[in-house]
């Protein structure tokens, strides 16, 4: 195989990925050009925050420039009536009182879409050109041992995907620890501040530690009751209800305090009640990544940057 024009990190800055620019950094994994952070311009601060100490202290130091790319801001487009808006994955009470799940488009429209651009900007070919074959980046994505089932081919040529964790045999747990050691124990997970994959950890952690935040989300949720704003102006308005919360109730109102240790200790569920505790707790462990979706579907970009 021919040698890359570069190699570029898929930054969400979250655990995996800061543990790669660490690395990069270190001199462990040599010859990172550059990184992209993905910005849906609706991450918590504390995201903010920590992606720009890891520039300033991590990989300006090193010579790594890290991009920041947006293709729009998720919460105004969703409320915006002009706005194209790219569906979240909104928990749906549809009108017969059944449950459903929005289509998730916003991370290839708001993550991979930018990321994509970006790359064909930096190899030469920016979208509509043809970029020739044989011409492409290695793209270093942060997923662990832990979830190697989300390691998956990028779906187009320009792109060439390597996980450098798993080559090393890092679990999430092991870049915990590796962080906690180099005064980053506090990385949090990279997510729009309102995404309805949070796990009930998060949104305490937003209601309890961050007022004005959680203020932010409980507003958007109730905003979005009827679907996106374009949709409703354009008079096709969601027939059922959507919530940020899984239990389909205003944020507010959502039953996200801790299960006490007496009711976990009280319950006969089986495995599969486990899992499913564990994730209406937690969420997501690594947040939002933009090349792997948590359901196990492909994550498209929804437009043709192919070419
Ligand atoms: S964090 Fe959630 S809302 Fe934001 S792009 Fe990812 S899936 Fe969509």
């Amino acid at each position: 195989m021919s040698a890359p024009q570069l190699r570029s990190l898929s930054l969400g800055a979250g655990v995996q990925s800061t543990r790669l620019l660490l690395l990069a950094a270190e001199g462990h994994l040599p010859g990172l050009d550059v990184a992209i952070f993905a910005d849906t311009g609706w991450e918590p601060r504390a995201v903010y925050e920590h992606l720009d100490r890891i520039e300033r202290e991590i990989a300006e130091p090193a010579g790594i420039p890290i991009l920041r790319v947006s293709s729009g801001n998720i919460r105004e487009d969703a409320l915006g009536p002009s706005k194209r808006f790219a569906s979240m994955p909104l928990h749906i009470l549809n009108p017969q009182g059944t449950e459903g799940l929005s289509r998730r488009q916003c991370t290839g429209q708001y993550k991979i879409r930018p990321i994509k651009e970006q790359v064909r900007q930096l190899l030469g070919y920016p979208h509509p050109q043809r970029v020739p074959a044989g011409v492409f980046v290695e793209q270093w994505i942060g997923i662990s041992t832990d979830e190697v089932h989300r390691a998956k081919d990028a779906d187009v040529a320009y792109m060439k995907n390597r996980f450098p964790l798993i080559e090393l045999g890092f679990s999430r747990s092991d870049c915990v620890r590796l962080l906690r050691s180099r005064g980053l124990g506090s990385t949090p997970k990279s997510a729009c501040l309102g995404c309805p994959y949070h796990g009930n950890s998060q949104w305490r952690q937003l209601r309890d530690g961050s007022p004005e935040e959680w203020q932010d989300v409980v507003e958007f949720d109730h905003a979005i009751r009827k679907g996106n704003a374009r949709a409703t102006a354009q008079g096709t308005p969601l027939l059922g209800q959507a919530y940020l919360h899984r239990s389909r109730r205003p944020l507010d109102q959502a039953p996200i305090d801790r299960v006490t240790a007496h009711e976990w200790s009280g319950r006969q569920g089986d495995i599969f009640d486990a899992i499913a505790d564990a994730e209406l707790e937690n969420g997501d462990a690594d947040g939002c990544s933009p090349w792997s979706c948590r359901s196990g579907a492909p994550v498209s970009a929804g437009f043709d940057l192919t070419a």
